[in-house]
This record gives structure tokens, C-alpha cells and sequence, in this order.
């Protein structure tokens, strides 16, 4: 099956995530999107819990309750088995080995293809793997001459919406609603 893994700290998972995972599976680039939820991203600040803060279990368990009708779309926990902080290119090795049978492809959005220079080891993400990237309000997509046969530009529907945003309590229509019933009950974020 060709599977594109889609990272992200997911702090709470938002309306603007499901339907891009939706986009891919709809638009048939991959037969299923690997949601990986990430234990923590190296290129953004520590995220050691406050006490109303999500923790990974947390994170993980919304991003459950929103993608658990959309068919094609699952959600990992894989990196959680992996060292910390978790590079992408780490993940994508382990996969490749653990499910041969399978072609794992990379979705990305235009803001972190902006800062893709500074992941880890990521000539090595580029030359091994697909990468989709999708536009984001705000961010340009510039693709290298040398890339164009690797990298592969999504249209897709814009969302204006952020996890930050969330976090501030703010467009929490933006969010599955038994999402947004699962952040009053644990008292997360606002
Ligand atoms: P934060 O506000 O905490 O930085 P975020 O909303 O950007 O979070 P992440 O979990 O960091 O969400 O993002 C995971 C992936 O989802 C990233 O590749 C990011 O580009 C993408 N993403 C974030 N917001 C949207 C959106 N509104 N529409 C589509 N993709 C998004």
C-alpha cells in the first residue's frame, strides 16, 4: 500500500489536519495517511506538561476520537516506541523495515517545507522518500529544480486554523466536538 506518514505534535488535533489526511485519500495520492503523533518535536520547544496541558496519551486519544469515522486514516503511536526527540527520517527507516510491504511517502506542509533544510538528515528524507506538500495561508512553496521529481505539490481546501489557536480557546468550532467534550472533561488547556 503507498502510505503517507503525516507528524505533528497534533496539541489538540483540528479540523484543518482530518481534512488534509481526507484531501490525499480523496484526491487517490496514497490508499491510507498514517497520522503520526509525535512525543516531541525537535524543532519545537520542550513540551514538558503544565498542569493543564496535554499530555502524549491525551494528544493521542483526541486524535482518535476525530479520525476514528474517516476511513483510511490511522492513527500511530509508533514514534512513542522510538528515541527522543524523534526525527522524521529515523521514522521513516524503522517503518520501511518493520513493513516492507508497504511505500511510505511523507506529507508536510508549506510552512515546515520552508524550514525542511533544517530537519535532520533531510537530503537523506528527499532522495529515500515522496514528499506531498500542501499550501498553507501565508507560505510560499519553493521547489528546487533538483527536487521537482520527488516533491509533489497538494491542492487542498485551506484551513485557517491552528492547534496554538485552540490551545488559546479560540475557533473551537474548528475541532470534532466529542474533541472538544474531551478537552472540558480533563480540564486541558483553557
Ligand atoms: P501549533 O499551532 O501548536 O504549532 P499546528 O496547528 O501547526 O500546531 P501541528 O501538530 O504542529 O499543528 O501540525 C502537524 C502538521 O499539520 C504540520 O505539518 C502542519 O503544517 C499541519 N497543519 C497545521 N495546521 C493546519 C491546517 N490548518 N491545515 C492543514 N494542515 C495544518
Amino acid at each position: 500500500m503507498r502510505i503517507a506518514i503525516y507528524g505533528g505534535s497534533f496539541n489538540p488535533i483540528h479540523n484543518g489536519h482530518t481534512s488534509l489526511a481526507q484531501t490525499l485519500l480523496q484526491q487517490n495520492l496514497v490508499d491510507e495517511v498514517w497520522l503520526m503523533v509525535s512525543p516531541q518535536n525537535p524543532l519545537k520547544a520542550s513540551q514538558q506538561p503544565g498542569i493543564c496541558d496535554a499530555t502524549y496519551s491525551d494528544r493521542l486519544a483526541m486524535a482518535h476520537i476525530a479520525c476514528r469515522d474517516i476511513e483510511g486514516v490511522v492513527v500511530s503511536d509508533f514514534e512513542s516506541h522510538l528515541p527522543i526527540p524523534s526525527y522524521t527520517i529515523t521514522t521513516l527507516t524503522e517503518l520501511s523495515q518493520q513493513f516492507p510491504q508497504h511505500q511510505f511517502s511523507l506529507v508536510i506542509g508549506a510552512d515546515n517545507w520552508q524550514r525542511f533544510d533544517r530537519w535532520y538528515k533531510a537530503d537523506e528524507i528527499l532522495h529515500n522518500y515522496p514528499i506531498f506538500v500542501y499550501r498553507r495561508p501565508g507560505y510560499d512553496i519553493d521547489i528546487p529544480e533538483c527536487s521537482l521529481l520527488r516533491v509533489k505539490i497538494v491542492e487542498t481546501p485551506l484551513y485557517d486554523v491552528s492547534s496554538t489557536e485552540i490551545r488559546n480557546g479560540l475557533k473551537t468550532d474548528q475541532i470534532h466536538p466529542d474533541v472538544l467534550e474531551y478537552i472540558k472533561t480533563h480540564h486541558l488547556y483553557f
